[in-house]
């Protein structure tokens, strides 16, 4: 491969998904400075170029190969591909779910709003900023409604007049509370995830594998626990069978103790307060659970 080969990936300048996107890059061993109105910067021991643009430009840049790659939300994804002209968009796909920015659409309706499934919507006035989403869901339930086009403060039209219900992202439901809004129907589930188009070189490809390996090494790494704890030899497989998402423990002779052995796996799961229970009513001690930083398999 050519060392001048080099991979340009997409991230959101700023808003919610910027800094979890930095964080990511981070932990993969990808450094880059950047400084706040700065459009491109190129990151230092990895074959990557950042471009930093809003979160809706990014599916566009990765169509038109400006970037071959990009993290953006499958809510803005879903969006661009159903209401852009661009047909180039169509082939852009997701390559890796990235386990942050999590949030759903939703319609939303004032509390006395009596609602009883999407035919509730039929005739009603929606306002929203992802028509593209909301007309296919309402399509699919063949209702019928008009949808008022916003690009923000989304949640105050039921208030002003402008429309019965909204259609909106929600991710504690706060924002809908403090509007007097109730989450009625989620009707897209969404998170961050990698993207890439169609015009990746060969090598480019390559530097992308690269980069999907490390990126799956920290989220599992983030998911995953490193557990220790003292076991009886004699309940040593009942102990074993309770150990969540592990498929072979490393057993440890203990200096001086014959009968207990010392047991340490990887936990591709959660370790709960209640697991931890489990083992101990199986007779194991002086438990250990450890955050892992990084994973290669
Ligand atoms: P930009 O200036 O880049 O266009 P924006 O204002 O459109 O930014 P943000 O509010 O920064 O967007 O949200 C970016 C993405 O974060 C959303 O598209 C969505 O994928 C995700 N997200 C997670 N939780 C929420 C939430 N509660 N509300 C809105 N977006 C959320
Ligand atoms: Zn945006």
């Amino acid at each position: 491969m050519s060392d001048d080969v080099r991979l340009k990936l997409a991230v959101q300048k700023s808003g919610r998904l910027a800094d979890d996107s930095r964080d990511l890059l981070e932990r993969c061993g990808i450094r880059f400075t950047k400084s706040k109105d700065q459009l491109f910067c190129t990151a230092q021991d990895f074959p990557l170029d950042l471009f930093f643009v809003r979160d809706d430009d990014i599916p566009a840049f990765v169509a038109s190969n400006v970037c071959q790659i990009g993290i953006v939300g499958q809510n803005v994804l879903g969006e661009e591909k159903l209401s852009s002209r661009n047909q180039k968009l169509k082939s852009v796909e997701e390559v890796l779910p990235l386990n942050f920015g999590k949030c759903r659409l939703s319609i939303a309706a004032p509390y006395d709003f009596a609602y009883d499934g999407p035919k509730s919507l039929q005739g009603k006035v929606i306002a929203t900023s992802y028509a593209g989403l909301l007309s296919e869901f309402l399509q699919k339930n063949s209702v019928e409604a008009e949808i008022v086009e916003m690009q923000g403060a989304v949640e105050i039209a039921p208030r002003v007049g402008m429309a019965d219900a909204i259609c909106d992202l929600v991710s504690t439901g706060a924002t809908l509370a403090v509007n007097g809004l109730q989450e009625r129907e989620v009707i897209f589930k969404s998170q961050s995830v990698l993207i890439k188009g169609q015009g990746l070189s060969t090598d480019q490809g390559r530097i992308l594998d690269r980069l999907m390996l490390r990126i799956q090494g920290v989220l599992e790494a983030q998911s995953s626990k490193y557990i220790m704890f003292h076991a009886p030899l004699a309940s040593l497989e009942d102990i074993c069978s309770v150990i969540p998402g592990s498929d072979a423990p490393t057993v440890l002779e203990l200096q001086g103790r014959p009968d207990k052995v010392a047991v340490h796996a990887v936990c591709n799961e959660a370790v709960f307060w209640e697991t931890m229970e489990e083992l101990r009513a199986r007779g194991a001690s002086d438990m250990l659970v450890v955050p892992i930083e990084k994973m290669l398999a």
